[in-house]
């Protein structure tokens, strides 16, 4: 009897740790599985990219990524993946961030404190309807360019859309769209090169990057070829929006960038190659 009890036991033991190893690996296979959907990469890139999402030591939540997303079909105030930036920290009320971006800013803003700079939000989240009255305005010259070029005094719809392009993203292609992406302190390349703007744009230089906050248009030349003109107050929360990035990359084509003025020259003007990719290596 004790013979054939040892008999079953042992074959009853082997059969637990089986059904234990296989529960394992299906849990550790569908897990892999749903994060190379979600960021829409290749699956052997999974690994290498969850190691981006973490900063200081904690895993980054990640959105589930949607083309809406992408290009600006939100409505932050009723999406629970957004948080309402305080006025303290803001030039102006009604402003929000994706939360994991957000909470990294306060961290950011709080240590560059601790060392007598001071960081203000003056744009953050835009969807794409406010893009588009942005881009539009400029289009139709309701808005200066810079200087005294107006948009409208230049008939050609390719090189009016290219001079927009400067400094204005397509609605559709900007990054403000994602919820990851800010301006800080000042619009002007000046204010950052001198006085109190240089302390800012020098702290930034040294501590962004230990917050996971990269420039994205750094000067122009061999490092950076493409996209918008250098943007010294643009700073972007690098753990989510390279997922936007690689998953824009994949799932977006020239044929989503529509719905305004002027749309018809998003594909010859290459925007998605020569703008939303046209950003400094460390961003990506
Ligand atoms: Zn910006």
């Amino acid at each position: 009897m004790s013979g054939k009890g040892n008999y079953v036991s042992s074959w009853h033991r082997a059969f637990l740790i089986a059904l234990v190893v296989l529960l394992a690996l299906l849990m550790i296979f569908s897990r892999g599985y749903r994060a190379a959907r979600r960021i829409h990469i290749p699956a052997n890139e999974t690994e290498q990219k969850t190691d981006t999402n973490m900063i200081q030591g904690h895993a980054i939540p990640l959105p589930d990524i949607t083309k809406d997303m992408l290009l600006g079909h939100i409505d932050p105030a009723n999406d629970s993946g957004f948080e309402l930036i305080d006025e303290t920290y803001a030039s102006r009320s009604g402003m929000y961030m994706r939360s994991a971006a957000y909470h990294a800013f306060l961290e950011m803003r709080s240590a560059a404190r601790d060392d007598g700079v001071s960081l203000i939000i003056l744009s953050a989240t835009r969807p794409f309807n406010h893009q588009r009255r942005i881009w539009e305005n400029k289009w139709n010259g309701l808005q200066v360019l810079h200087g005294n070029v107006i948009a409208t005094d230049i008939p050609d719809p390719m090189e009016r859309a290219l001079e927009i392009l400067r400094f204005s993203a397509m609605p559709g292609t900007s990054r403000h769209h994602w919820g990851t992406d800010i301006d800080l302190n000042s619009l002007q390349n000046s204010y950052f090169e001198s006085g109190e703007g240089k302390r800012v744009y020098r702290w930034l230089q040294d501590h962004a990057d230990s917050f996971g906050f990269c420039q994205p248009y750094t000067a122009r030349g061999k490092q950076r070829e493409d996209g918008y003109e250098e943007e010294k107050w643009h700073w972007s929360y690098r753990p989510i929006a390279s997922e936007f990035l690689h998953a824009y990359q994949e799932i977006i084509s020239y044929g989503d960038i529509r719905g305004f003025d002027g749309d018809e020259t998003a594909k010859g003007l290459k925007v998605i190659d020569h703008y939303v990719m046209g950003i400094d290596q460390a961003c990506f």
